[in-house]
């Protein structure tokens, strides 16, 4: 049986082991998928290798740990310095990163999307901007201190904090900080906020199972919104093909891993 992980710190609350268990079990395929509360990131190869993982993935804060500790970072992990699922290929470890093609899988019906408001700075926002990049969309983010800004201003985008919005209008809103997650706050305040979510079409929260204060307002603005249940979902898929090494395809695993999310 092939044995894989989600290392996390904390790590209880994850879903991944419900929604890989969920394909591995309804495929047939021999397999299971367990959660290891990692605190010492530089542990994270010997310990894969200690548990006699084939795959794994990799939670917040050890995803930049993780890309040091593969033997071989492929595609777009390569490009952010971040990796979040590793494969092993014949003893040796091989990172991918599945987190901004997972937000693109959620954001499909969301068409066109030409321009996006994104809201922090941190690792979620710095993968998921590069992509938007690489697409020809046009971003601008926005975050409550600046000192995560440069990153963002070296890639040639436009960066705001608070007290110096831009002036113009976006297609999409999207909160990436962690504001509404454990408390009941607005990615910015709620004034600066607003102006944007009345004129966009959409707003999209990476954060997931409840509706933050930001969605609420997306509603009251009668917005077309969600949250990052499908972005969790479309990142689980892409891993699940890596573990599964093409035996099935995305469409087949994304039909199991979606009922996973019913339990
Ligand atoms: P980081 O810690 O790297 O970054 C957090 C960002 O949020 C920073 O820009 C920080 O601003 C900002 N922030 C934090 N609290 C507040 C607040 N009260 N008001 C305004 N801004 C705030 O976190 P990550 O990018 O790794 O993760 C962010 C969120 O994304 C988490 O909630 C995580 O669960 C979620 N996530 C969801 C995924 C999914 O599949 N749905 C996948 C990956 C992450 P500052 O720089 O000023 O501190």
């Amino acid at each position: 049986m092939k044995l894989f992980a989600i290392f996390g710190d904390p790590v209880a609350h994850s879903r991944s082991p419900l929604m890989h268990n969920n394909v591995f079990k309804n495929l047939h395929a021999n397999a299971c998928y367990t959660r290891v509360h990692l605190k010492d990131g530089t542990h994270l190869k010997e310990t894969f290798f200690a548990l006699k993982l084939h795959g794994a993935n990799v939670t917040v804060p050890h995803k930049e740990a993780a890309y040091d500790a593969c033997d071989e970072v492929r595609g777009f992990a390569k490009k952010i310095g971040a990796v979040n699922t590793l494969v092993n290929e014949n003893g040796r470890l091989i990172g991918y990163n599945t987190d901004a093609d997972g937000f693109m899988y959620a954001i499909k019906p969301f068409q066109p999307i030409h321009s996006i408001l994104v809201f922090g700075a941190g690792g979620t926002a710095k993968a998921l901007v590069n992509k938007f990049l690489d697409d020809d969309i046009t971003v601008h983010v926005v975050n409550r201190s600046q000192r995560r800004l440069d990153y963002f201003q070296q890639l040639g985008v436009a960066t705001h904090t608070w007290d110096h919005m831009p002036q113009r209008t976006f297609d999409l809103i999207l909160n990436t900080t962690s504001a509404g997650l454990d408390t009941d706050t607005y990615p910015a305040p709620i004034e600066s906020l607003e102006p944007y979510m009345t004129t966009c079409h959409y707003c999209a929260d990476v954060i997931y199972g409840k509706t933050t204060p930001f969605l609420a307002l997306a509603r009251h603005h009668g917005k077309i919104f969600k949250d990052g249940a499908d972005m969790l979902l479309g990142q689980g898929v892409l891993a699940a093909s890596y573990f599964l090494e093409g035996s099935f395809s995305n469409e087949q695993i994304e039909t199991e891993m979606k009922k996973s999310f019913l339990l």
